[in-house]
Protein backbone atom coordinates (compact mmCIF):
# COMPACT_ATOMS: atom_id res chain seq x y z
CA UNK A 1 0.00 0.00 0.00
CA UNK A 2 1.19 3.38 -0.95
CA UNK A 3 1.78 6.10 1.82
CA UNK A 4 1.50 10.05 1.37
CA UNK A 5 4.14 12.35 1.70
CA UNK A 6 2.25 13.61 4.96
CA UNK A 7 1.78 9.87 6.26
CA UNK A 8 5.82 9.61 5.74
CA UNK A 9 6.44 13.50 7.18
CA UNK A 10 4.52 12.63 10.74
CA UNK A 11 6.31 9.14 11.12
CA UNK A 12 9.86 10.82 10.23
CA UNK A 13 8.55 13.81 13.08
CA UNK A 14 7.35 11.35 15.31
CA UNK A 15 10.49 9.04 15.10
CA UNK A 16 12.83 12.54 15.34
CA UNK A 17 10.90 13.33 18.54
CA UNK A 18 11.91 10.68 20.04
CA UNK A 19 15.50 10.55 18.97
CA UNK A 20 15.84 14.06 20.68
CA UNK A 21 14.06 12.98 24.16
CA UNK A 22 10.64 13.39 23.97
CA UNK A 23 8.49 10.29 25.62
CA UNK A 24 5.08 11.56 23.60
CA UNK A 25 4.20 13.26 20.25
CA UNK A 26 0.99 13.42 18.54
CA UNK A 27 -0.39 15.32 15.41
CA UNK A 28 -3.71 17.59 15.14
CA UNK A 29 -4.82 19.43 12.31
CA UNK A 30 -5.24 23.06 13.34
CA UNK A 31 -8.73 24.27 14.13
CA UNK A 32 -10.87 26.19 16.64
CA UNK A 33 -11.16 24.12 19.84
CA UNK A 34 -15.14 25.93 19.99
CA UNK A 35 -16.24 22.85 22.34
CA UNK A 36 -13.89 24.89 24.96
CA UNK A 37 -15.70 28.01 24.83
CA UNK A 38 -18.00 28.14 27.22
CA UNK A 39 -16.50 26.36 29.50
CA UNK A 40 -13.49 29.00 29.88
CA UNK A 41 -16.31 31.95 29.90
CA UNK A 42 -18.01 30.22 32.31
CA UNK A 43 -14.26 29.42 34.49
CA UNK A 44 -13.45 32.86 34.32
CA UNK A 45 -16.84 34.81 35.09
CA UNK A 46 -16.74 32.45 38.08
CA UNK A 47 -13.94 33.98 39.25
CA UNK A 48 -11.58 30.79 39.24
CA UNK A 49 -9.06 32.00 36.99
CA UNK A 50 -8.42 34.26 40.29
CA UNK A 51 -6.24 37.03 39.27
CA UNK A 52 -5.28 35.32 36.04
CA UNK A 53 -7.87 37.92 34.10
CA UNK A 54 -6.01 36.83 30.68
CA UNK A 55 -7.41 33.72 31.02
CA UNK A 56 -10.64 34.66 30.35
CA UNK A 57 -10.12 37.41 27.41
CA UNK A 58 -9.11 36.95 23.62
CA UNK A 59 -10.44 33.61 23.95
CA UNK A 60 -11.64 33.42 20.04
CA UNK A 61 -7.95 33.69 19.97
CA UNK A 62 -6.93 31.21 22.73
CA UNK A 63 -9.18 28.06 21.02
CA UNK A 64 -7.76 28.84 17.73
CA UNK A 65 -4.19 28.81 17.21
CA UNK A 66 -4.78 29.64 13.28
CA UNK A 67 -5.89 33.72 14.40
CA UNK A 68 -2.30 33.64 16.33
CA UNK A 69 -0.30 31.67 13.82
CA UNK A 70 -1.80 32.73 10.53
CA UNK A 71 -1.40 29.82 8.19
CA UNK A 72 -0.86 27.43 10.82
CA UNK A 73 -2.06 23.79 9.67
CA UNK A 74 -0.54 21.27 11.89
CA UNK A 75 -0.40 21.05 15.73
CA UNK A 76 2.54 18.94 17.21
CA UNK A 77 1.98 18.10 20.45
CA UNK A 78 4.98 16.50 22.19
CA UNK A 79 5.07 15.04 25.94
CA UNK A 80 8.45 15.59 28.33
CA UNK A 81 8.22 13.08 31.82
CA UNK A 82 9.66 15.19 34.57
CA UNK A 83 8.40 12.64 37.40
CA UNK A 84 11.57 11.19 39.69
CA UNK A 85 11.45 8.92 42.51
CA UNK A 86 13.64 11.50 44.28
CA UNK A 87 10.84 13.20 46.64
CA UNK A 88 12.58 16.57 48.86
CA UNK A 89 11.26 17.68 51.75
CA UNK A 90 10.27 15.89 54.69
CA UNK A 91 12.06 16.54 58.32
CA UNK A 92 10.32 19.73 58.42
CA UNK A 93 11.94 21.18 55.28
CA UNK A 94 9.49 23.38 53.26
CA UNK A 95 8.41 20.79 50.02
CA UNK A 96 9.18 21.75 46.11
CA UNK A 97 7.14 20.12 43.51
CA UNK A 98 8.95 17.96 41.47
CA UNK A 99 8.22 19.83 38.12
CA UNK A 100 10.36 21.98 39.78
CA UNK A 101 13.31 20.50 40.58
CA UNK A 102 15.50 20.78 37.93
CA UNK A 103 16.16 23.62 35.20
CA UNK A 104 13.36 25.53 33.56
CA UNK A 105 11.47 23.27 31.46
CA UNK A 106 10.44 25.96 29.17
CA UNK A 107 13.86 26.52 27.61
CA UNK A 108 14.15 22.45 27.77
CA UNK A 109 11.37 21.86 25.59
CA UNK A 110 11.90 25.32 23.59
CA UNK A 111 15.32 23.87 21.95
CA UNK A 112 14.22 20.11 21.74
CA UNK A 113 11.45 21.63 19.94
CA UNK A 114 13.11 23.71 17.63
CA UNK A 115 15.46 20.67 17.11
CA UNK A 116 11.84 19.15 15.39
CA UNK A 117 11.57 22.27 13.42
CA UNK A 118 14.85 22.35 11.79
CA UNK A 119 14.79 18.61 11.35
CA UNK A 120 11.32 19.42 9.50
CA UNK A 121 12.87 21.96 7.33
CA UNK A 122 15.46 19.50 6.31
CA UNK A 123 12.77 17.64 4.61
CA UNK A 124 10.94 20.80 3.87
CA UNK A 125 12.55 23.95 3.64
CA UNK A 126 8.99 26.07 3.10
CA UNK A 127 7.97 25.12 6.21
CA UNK A 128 7.30 27.90 8.81
CA UNK A 129 6.51 26.91 12.07
CA UNK A 130 6.70 28.07 16.10
CA UNK A 131 7.33 26.30 19.02
CA UNK A 132 5.76 27.27 22.28
CA UNK A 133 5.64 26.52 25.74
CA UNK A 134 3.30 27.98 27.73
CA UNK A 135 4.40 30.95 26.32
CA UNK A 136 0.94 31.95 24.56
CA UNK A 137 -2.89 31.59 24.80
CA UNK A 138 -2.83 28.19 23.37
CA UNK A 139 -4.76 25.34 25.41
CA UNK A 140 -2.04 22.58 25.68
CA UNK A 141 -4.04 19.92 27.40
CA UNK A 142 -6.61 19.61 24.88
CA UNK A 143 -4.17 19.72 22.02
CA UNK A 144 -2.59 17.01 23.75
CA UNK A 145 -6.37 15.36 23.77
CA UNK A 146 -6.53 16.30 20.02
CA UNK A 147 -3.53 14.51 18.99
CA UNK A 148 -4.40 11.63 20.93
CA UNK A 149 -1.51 11.89 24.09
CA UNK A 150 -4.18 11.55 26.87
CA UNK A 151 -7.35 12.65 28.24
CA UNK A 152 -7.79 15.27 30.85
CA UNK A 153 -7.95 13.57 34.06
CA UNK A 154 -10.65 15.44 36.73
CA UNK A 155 -7.76 16.75 38.25
CA UNK A 156 -7.51 18.85 34.75
CA UNK A 157 -4.38 17.04 34.18
CA UNK A 158 -3.49 15.42 31.12
CA UNK A 159 -3.11 11.56 31.23
CA UNK A 160 -1.48 9.47 28.90
CA UNK A 161 -1.75 5.46 29.95
CA UNK A 162 1.45 4.64 29.52
CA UNK A 163 3.33 7.38 31.32
CA UNK A 164 1.26 8.92 33.53
CA UNK A 165 0.60 12.85 34.38
CA UNK A 166 4.25 13.92 35.34
CA UNK A 167 4.75 14.99 32.07
CA UNK A 168 5.63 18.77 30.29
CA UNK A 169 3.89 19.77 27.30
CA UNK A 170 5.25 21.61 24.86
CA UNK A 171 3.80 22.88 20.98
CA UNK A 172 5.06 23.10 17.45
CA UNK A 173 2.76 24.65 15.04
CA UNK A 174 3.36 24.32 11.52
CA UNK A 175 2.10 25.25 8.53
CA UNK A 176 2.11 22.20 6.33
CA UNK A 177 -0.70 19.27 6.19
CA UNK A 178 0.37 16.01 8.73
CA UNK A 179 -1.04 12.92 9.13
CA UNK A 180 -3.36 13.03 12.11
CA UNK A 181 -3.37 11.18 15.13
CA UNK A 182 -7.28 10.13 16.37
CA UNK A 183 -8.22 12.30 19.74
CA UNK A 184 -8.05 10.32 23.02
CA UNK A 185 -11.63 10.11 23.07
CA UNK A 186 -11.94 7.82 25.82
CA UNK A 187 -12.40 9.07 29.49
CA UNK A 188 -9.90 6.46 31.74
CA UNK A 189 -11.14 8.03 34.93
CA UNK A 190 -14.16 6.29 35.26
CA UNK A 191 -15.67 6.30 39.02
CA UNK A 192 -12.48 6.84 40.41
CA UNK A 193 -12.51 10.51 42.46
CA UNK A 194 -9.25 9.94 44.61
CA UNK A 195 -7.50 13.50 43.36
CA UNK A 196 -10.37 15.23 44.66
CA UNK A 197 -10.96 13.27 47.91
CA UNK A 198 -6.87 13.91 48.27
CA UNK A 199 -6.58 17.52 47.05
CA UNK A 200 -6.38 19.56 50.65
CA UNK A 201 -8.59 22.35 49.64
CA UNK A 202 -11.30 21.16 47.47
CA UNK A 203 -10.04 23.31 44.32
CA UNK A 204 -11.01 20.69 42.04
CA UNK A 205 -14.11 21.01 40.08
CA UNK A 206 -16.88 18.76 39.15
CA UNK A 207 -16.39 19.40 35.64
CA UNK A 208 -12.63 19.13 35.80
CA UNK A 209 -11.33 22.57 36.05
CA UNK A 210 -9.79 23.54 39.11
CA UNK A 211 -10.55 26.80 41.33
CA UNK A 212 -7.30 28.53 41.38
CA UNK A 213 -8.08 30.45 44.64
CA UNK A 214 -8.12 27.53 46.63
CA UNK A 215 -5.42 25.70 44.74
CA UNK A 216 -2.17 25.78 46.00
CA UNK A 217 -0.45 25.45 43.41
CA UNK A 218 -1.34 28.12 41.94
CA UNK A 219 -1.42 30.39 44.87
CA UNK A 220 2.51 29.53 45.68
CA UNK A 221 3.32 29.47 42.05
CA UNK A 222 1.21 32.46 39.89
CA UNK A 223 -0.65 34.53 42.46
CA UNK A 224 0.48 37.99 43.13
CA UNK A 225 -1.39 38.57 46.46
CA UNK A 226 -1.03 36.87 49.66
CA UNK A 227 -1.49 33.52 50.13
CA UNK A 228 -4.94 33.20 51.56
CA UNK A 229 -5.69 32.21 55.01
CA UNK A 230 -7.29 29.24 54.54
CA UNK A 231 -5.02 28.01 52.11
CA UNK A 232 -2.22 28.61 54.28
CA UNK A 233 -3.54 26.38 56.52
CA UNK A 234 -3.87 23.47 54.39
CA UNK A 235 -0.06 23.57 53.08
CA UNK A 236 1.21 21.17 54.85
CA UNK A 237 4.45 22.06 54.07
CA UNK A 238 4.13 22.99 50.22
CA UNK A 239 6.18 25.83 49.41
CA UNK A 240 6.33 25.63 45.48
CA UNK A 241 3.80 23.62 43.84
CA UNK A 242 1.84 20.75 44.61
CA UNK A 243 1.64 17.23 43.46
CA UNK A 244 -1.37 15.99 46.00
CA UNK A 245 -3.88 15.22 43.31
CA UNK A 246 -1.29 13.83 40.62
CA UNK A 247 0.51 11.64 43.27
CA UNK A 248 -2.82 10.03 44.19
CA UNK A 249 -3.59 9.03 40.68
CA UNK A 250 -3.39 5.80 39.89
CA UNK A 251 -2.08 6.15 36.50
CA UNK A 252 0.89 7.37 37.65
CA UNK A 253 1.53 4.23 40.21
CA UNK A 254 4.14 2.85 37.44
CA UNK A 255 5.35 6.31 36.17
CA UNK A 256 8.90 5.73 34.66
CA UNK A 257 11.84 8.19 35.96
CA UNK A 258 12.40 10.83 33.46
CA UNK A 259 15.84 10.48 31.82
CA UNK A 260 16.18 14.32 31.25
CA UNK A 261 19.30 15.11 33.49
CA UNK A 262 18.61 18.80 33.30
CA UNK A 263 15.21 17.63 35.56
CA UNK A 264 17.91 16.62 38.56
CA UNK A 265 17.39 17.77 41.70
CA UNK A 266 20.58 19.53 42.44
CA UNK A 267 22.77 17.62 45.63
CA UNK A 268 23.10 21.33 47.21
CA UNK A 269 19.06 21.83 47.50
CA UNK A 270 18.34 18.28 48.21
CA UNK A 271 20.16 18.84 51.61
CA UNK A 272 19.13 21.83 52.01
CA UNK A 273 17.48 21.70 56.08
CA UNK A 274 14.55 24.00 56.93
CA UNK A 275 16.85 26.06 58.78
CA UNK A 276 18.74 26.96 55.57
CA UNK A 277 15.42 27.58 54.01
CA UNK A 278 14.30 30.05 56.00
CA UNK A 279 17.54 32.02 55.88
CA UNK A 280 18.13 31.69 52.11
CA UNK A 281 20.07 34.79 51.28
CA UNK A 282 18.88 36.68 48.06
CA UNK A 283 22.15 35.71 46.60
CA UNK A 284 22.13 32.04 47.25
CA UNK A 285 18.17 31.92 45.77
CA UNK A 286 19.83 33.50 42.57
CA UNK A 287 22.33 31.28 42.42
CA UNK A 288 20.19 28.49 43.12
CA UNK A 289 17.60 28.69 41.39
CA UNK A 290 17.90 31.69 38.64
CA UNK A 291 17.43 29.06 35.62
CA UNK A 292 15.05 27.06 37.21
CA UNK A 293 11.14 27.25 37.42
CA UNK A 294 11.65 28.68 40.79
CA UNK A 295 13.57 31.75 39.82
CA UNK A 296 10.24 32.93 38.00
CA UNK A 297 9.34 33.82 41.28
CA UNK A 298 10.50 37.21 43.14
CA UNK A 299 12.58 36.55 46.02
CA UNK A 300 10.35 37.73 48.85
CA UNK A 301 7.20 36.14 47.15
CA UNK A 302 9.25 32.90 47.45
CA UNK A 303 10.30 33.63 50.91
CA UNK A 304 6.89 34.23 52.22
CA UNK A 305 5.88 30.74 50.70
CA UNK A 306 9.02 29.36 52.80
CA UNK A 307 7.65 31.39 55.71
CA UNK A 308 4.10 30.22 55.13
CA UNK A 309 4.85 26.73 54.72
CA UNK A 310 7.16 26.39 57.53
CA UNK A 311 4.28 28.18 59.75
CA UNK A 312 2.38 24.69 59.78
CA UNK A 313 5.01 22.39 59.83
CA UNK A 314 6.94 23.99 62.66
S1 LIG B 1 -2.49 20.97 42.83
FE1 LIG B 1 -2.95 20.53 44.99
S2 LIG B 1 -4.38 22.12 45.63
FE2 LIG B 1 -4.32 22.16 43.36
S3 LIG B 1 -5.99 20.83 42.74
FE3 LIG B 1 -4.18 19.50 42.90
S4 LIG B 1 -4.22 18.69 45.00
FE4 LIG B 1 -5.61 20.44 44.91
S1 LIG C 1 -7.21 10.11 40.53
FE1 LIG C 1 -8.86 9.00 39.50
S2 LIG C 1 -10.33 10.60 38.95
FE2 LIG C 1 -8.41 11.62 39.42
S3 LIG C 1 -7.41 11.87 37.47
FE3 LIG C 1 -6.66 9.95 38.35
S4 LIG C 1 -8.01 8.37 37.54
FE4 LIG C 1 -9.01 10.33 37.17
Amino acid sequence: METSAETNISRLIKKYAAEVGFDLCGIAPARSLDEHREILKKWAISGMNADMAYLGQNITKRIDPRILIPGAKSIIVTGLSYYTEKKQGGNGVPVISRYAYGINYHSVLKARLNKILAYIRTINSDVIGKAFVDSAPILEKAWGKEAGLGWPGKHSVLINKEIGSFFFLGILIVNIDLDYDKPAEKDNCGSCRLCIDACPTGAINDDRTINCTKCIAYQTLEAKTQIPDEVVVKLEGRAFGCDRCQEACPWNNNSKPNETPEFELPVEVEHMTAGDWKNLTRKDYKRLFKDSAIGRRSYCRFMDNIEAALQIIE
